[in-house]
């Protein structure tokens, strides 16, 4: 009998009769190894334990121990899945199922149930679940023929597993869960799994959301039932803490409890804002007006309606086309208008409304106006993808040779922008794609006026090689939500074609017509998604400046209100609220907290202009005379406290 020999990690030699499986490689090594043996990895892929090992292979046994592996946790979870389809069909009978895959964090299994489950149901199919558990799974792997595999789900009226025979690629293998002599269920898988159920320590089903067959909108909505497993309870536990961290950070949550702003069925992906949220919207809006009018910007305001002709020439008719809002008009013969998706066409029409000369450049046109995208339902998010979008937009026409200075100056505007909030951005140069227009020699230039100013402001960047536009590189910016997920923030995008197409000119100093450069640039992005990240950011406890509410004033009795409505005056324009409902001193303190009030002034028959009792978040307290305490709130506004290098430089 011929003989393989593998390779471990130790770069020992294991020498296997032919055929020898990974479990053979464990049981050669030792019978606890064997036990514990969850997967085999070969070059980075993972592979099951039941399936033959090839000569010279480099191979590494996974176990149990390897608890926090990634691959280790995906087959735990991918058998965990498995383990929730036998429970569903049990349960419900008359269910189709679809696909269960591990994912980031756990794993989900798509269902069509004859009817729509709820939340509370997950209790008792997770109980369902722990019953196998208990009784414990051994997997059984088999590869049968198509044909084979296409009967036996049509015989057991599996639709969905129909389908993937049909379309599946290579052999098709099947896994059993049993026990004892019990044959449970039998599903149409790749694998890999584990060999039983014993790993699975804890697990739980997380949640419920809708998913369409093969995620195409057009064929039937299935259920889709999220979970997740761990190799130890300890591991479970400390996850859901990271979720509940999360949902206490989510934005759609503390939106609405903080009275910022909701979300309504009557408007899809156009926030209502509250007037505690316009508080803050108005704050970044100053913020905005006040930076681009340090920065030389212009402020403008155009069209929310443009013709079709406009969007054929600016391309978005071509290439953006699905995201556009059509108006139609009453007069007879009225042009269909499009609601705008972005303000460059207004911007190019503006610039080209007169003549213009070298001397204007780079003339810097800043707009904050409504636009409308029609993104699809099923991707809107809270404030973090909407139809309704607000960016604190400008589109900078520059000659060639301004480029550089240009995007060094918005790298700075950017850098002072993210840290004035501390945020920590991550930047994405995307280099010139296949199909692009312009010289290799302005490609040149641009990409390295980009790079040099990310370099110049110690930005960590990454490269993203052919991922430019056609018309020029750009840099985005990207921020993670609570749960981790990346979104594109700020954006400076280098245009050469757009005023082009618009047969823009300016009269050089030569006495020639010249197309101008054009960069668009958005840097806090869509405000509307700014204030969905900041709110995450400091979980709803916003800093002094941008508050709703800045100082939350407490007439101790009924007798001192009329001292503090005083002093609320004598503190404007800061935000001041007084409390003079009848709940208890106590319990008044706890409200602002819970309500993330920065500074509270408590009132009683102690205090007076040259006493206050003040309370600051997060713990200090203090007795300030009325001109220590507005000394001390300017300390708080950040361009007060000498925090703002553009100022102090
Ligand atoms: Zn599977
Ligand atoms: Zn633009």
């Amino acid at each position: 009998m011929s003989a393989v020999k593998v390779v471990l990690p130790d770069n020992s030699e294991l020498e296997l009769p032919e055929g020898a499986t990974g479990l053979d490689a464990a049981r050669a090594i030792g019978p606890k190894l064997a036990e514990q043996a969850v997967l085999v990895r070969s070059n980075g892929a993972v592979r099951d334990l039941r399936l033959p090992l090839g000569d010279r292979e480099r191979i590494q046994l996974l176990t149990i121990r390897d608890k926090d592996d990634p691959d280790a946790l995906a087959v735990l979870r991918h058998s965990s899945a498995h383990l929730l389809a036998e429970a569903v069909r049990r349960l419900y009978p008359g269910v189709k199922i679809a696909i269960g895959p591990p994912i980031d964090n756990g794993f989900y299994y798509d269902i069509e149930f004859p009817q729509p489950i709820h939340e509370a149901d997950l209790e008792r199919i997770e109980d369902e679940i722990r019953r196998e558990l208990v009784e414990g799974r051994e997997w059984t792997r088999e590869e049968v023929p198509a044909d084979e595999a296409r009967r036996r789900f049509l015989d057991e009226n599996e639709p969905y597993k129909v389908e993937l025979v049909e379309t599946a690629e290579g052999p098709i293998s099947f896994y059993t869960q049993s026990h004892e002599d019990r044959s449970d269920f039998t599903d149409l898988c790749r694998g890999p799994h584990l060999q039983n159920s014993k790993p699975i320590k804890a697990l739980k089903l997380t949640g419920l959301a809708g998913a369409y067959w093969r995620g195409d909108e057009r064929n039937t909505q299935l259920t889709r039932i999220y979970g997740t497993a761990f190799y130890t309870q300890e591991d479970l536990d400390a996850h859901l803490e990271r979720l509940e961290e999360a949902r206490r950070r989510d934005h759609r949550r503390l939106g609405p409890q903080l009275d910022l702003f909701h979300l309504s069925d009557h408007s899809p992906g156009s926030p209502f804002w509250h007037p505690k949220g316009m508080v803050i919207w108005n704050e970044l809006e100053d913020l905005r007006r006040r930076e681009n009018l340090r920065r030389g910007y212009l402020e403008v305001k155009t069209p929310l309606l443009y013709d079709e002709e406009t969007y054929e020439t600016s391309g978005h008719l071509q290439n953006y086309e699905e995201h556009i809002f059509w108006v139609q008009g009453h007069e007879q013969g009225a042009k269909r208008l499009a609601l705008k998706p972005m303000n460059c066409p207004g911007h190019m029409l503006l610039f080209g409304s007169r003549l213009r000369s070298y001397r204007e450049l780079p003339l810097r046109f800043a707009e904050s106006s409504t636009l409308h995208r029609d993104e699809k339902g099923g991707t809107l998010h809270g404030l973090l993808r909407v139809k309704h979008i607000t960016q604190d937009d400008a589109h900078v026409f520059v000659a060639e040779d301004q480029i550089q200075d240009e995007i060094a100056g918005m790298v700075d505007f950017v850098r002072y922008l993210y840290d004035l909030f501390g945020l920590v951005p991550r930047a994405e140069l995307s280099t010139r794609p296949d199909n692009r227009l312009g010289t290799d020699e302005q490609w040149d230039r641009a990409e390295a006026a980009l790079e040099e100013a990310l370099k110049r402001h110690q930005f960590e960047y990454a490269i993203g090689e052919g991922e430019g536009t056609f018309y020029g590189p750009k840099i985005d910016l990207h921020m993670s939500d609570s749960l981790g997920r990346s979104w594109q923030m700020g954006t400076i995008q280098l245009d050469y074609q757009m005023p082009v197409r618009f047969g823009l000119t300016y009269v050089g100093a030569d006495n020639h017509e010249h197309h101008p450069v054009v960069i668009h640039r958005a840097l806090l992005g869509s405000l509307e998604r700014f204030v969905g990240i900041l709110t995450e950011h400091y979980a709803g406890a916003f800093p002094f400046w941008l508050s709703p509410v800045q100082v939350r004033m407490i007439p101790v009795g009924a007798d001192h209100r009329a001292a503090t409505h005083e002093l609320a005056r004598k503190l404007e324009p800061y935000r001041v609220e007084v409390d003079e409902s009848d709940d208890t001193v106590g319990k008044r303190i706890r409200n602002a907290e819970v309500e993330k009030v920065p500074v509270v002034v408590v009132y009683g028959d102690k205090e007076s202009d040259d006493a206050l009792a003040v309370r600051e978040r997060g713990g200090g307290q203090s007795t300030l005379s009325l001109s220590e305490f507005r000394a001390r709130l300017a300390t708080l506004e950040p361009w007060q406290a000498g925090a703002d290098p553009s100022l102090t430089s």
